[in-house]
């Protein structure tokens, strides 16, 4: 494993890449910001919503939306800066968690319609469990429709606007497929990259074709209907400690007391499923939720290498204990452990605690 000499992301991140000096093209783009005239992107965004505004009291804007402090924020300042009329489409959590619950009814209360969606749960669980087994990844087919249902909203409702949050092949390290792909969303980036697949493909004995709509981008609606779906990050200075400092200065946004796997209360705390989902990183690529993070402090000079290396020490590989029972039965296991360690990087791990072949007898 090689790290970032800046940010210690391991260039086992799928597609990240490294230049000669050994920094990663996270840190990179992060540099490339300081460049950017954020005044005439500001002027941009004002552009684009001076002309879809809506003075009827329509929806002119979707934003997907999960209660956390990065969708919050872009609602948030869409609404009141922006003067716009957004429409927030919120997928719900495989496993809500009361922080997620609390965080999602304070800001619906500062006055914001929603939708929400909760897909047949026989299919949604049947995903998890094959995608868990297959991929190691339980949120595979979750992830496929956060991505979707916002544009599916937008097509239903036929409102022209869909503001994602931000591009993270760019933002993140990993493949930039178009020079727009950070700006506008499009499907063939979805499915090819942050999916691996087609969701069309998922159909088998027991999920009909039917079954998968909630998981399709609906390319063809908003061709059709000439909805844009653009990232928010494109016109306005991204990172996550910003959009942390904004929720706390804007509306009372809770932390989660612990995290199994990070240091970071406020990050990816609505689904009791997401420390497993991190360990999985961990397991199959070397870097779990704490490094994922601190490398975002770092990249955004929020955070020091020294620190940070202290807090992956301390948290990166730790096993996502709290809520383990409830997720294991959610993925309809008995005890997802084996399951786990059959996903196992053996390149990148050694195995230390070495046990008898013959241990003692049990009585
Ligand atoms: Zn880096």
């Amino acid at each position: 494993m090689k790290y970032c000499k800046k940010c210690l992301m391991p260039n086992t991140r799928p597609r990240i890449t490294f230049d000669p000096e050994g920094v990663c093209n996270a840190c990179r783009y992060q540099e490339s910001k300081e460049k950017i005239d954020w005044a005439a992107r500001a002027r941009e965004l004002i552009t684009l919503c001076d002309l879809h505004r809506s003075n009827n009291g329509e929806y002119d804007c979707v934003v997907p939306w999960s209660g956390g402090k990065d969708s919050s924020t872009i609602a948030y300042k869409l609404k009141t800066k922006y003067g716009m009329n957004p429409l927030l489409a919120c997928v719900s959590p495989m496993l809500p968690t009361a922080v997620g619950n609390a965080n999602r009814e304070t800001f619906l209360n500062l006055g914001f319609d929603y939708v929400l969606s909760r897909p047949n749960q026989k299919v949604h669980r049947y995903l998890a469990r094959k995608f868990f087994i297959e991929r190691g990844n339980p949120k595979a087919a979750w992830d496929a429709q956060v991505n979707s249902f916002p544009a599916q909203v937008a097509v239903q409702n036929n409102i022209k606007l869909v503001f994602y949050a931000e591009h993270g092949e760019s933002e993140y390290g990993g493949e930039i497929l178009h020079k727009d792909s950070s700006k506008t969303r499009d499907a063939e980036e979805v499915y090819q990259i942050q999916l691996g697949d087609d969701p069309r493909d998922w159909s088998d004995d027991t999920v009909q074709k039917n079954d998968l709509n909630p998981y399709l981008y609906p390319v063809d609606g908003m061709l059709g209907r000439g909805i844009k779906a653009y990232y928010y990050a494109w016109f306005e200075k991204w990172h996550m400690c910003e959009n942390y400092k904004f929720a706390k200065d804007h509306w009372d946004f809770r932390e989660a007391t612990t995290v199994d796997g990070t240091w970071n209360g406020w990050d990816s705390i609505d689904d009791k499923m997401d420390p497993l989902y991190y360990h999985m990183q961990y397991v199959k690529y070397g870097f779990g939720k704490a490094l994922r993070d601190a490398a975002r402090m770092i990249q955004g000079g929020y955070m020091g290498r020294r620190k940070a290396l202290g807090l992956i020490e301390r948290n990166d590989s730790e096993f996502p204990e709290t809520d383990f029972e409830e997720v294991c039965e959610y993925l309809g296991m008995p005890d997802v452990r084996q399951m786990i360690e059959s996903h196992r990087n053996k390149d990148l791990f050694v195995k230390r605690d070495w046990v008898l072949r013959n241990p003692l007898p049990k009585g």
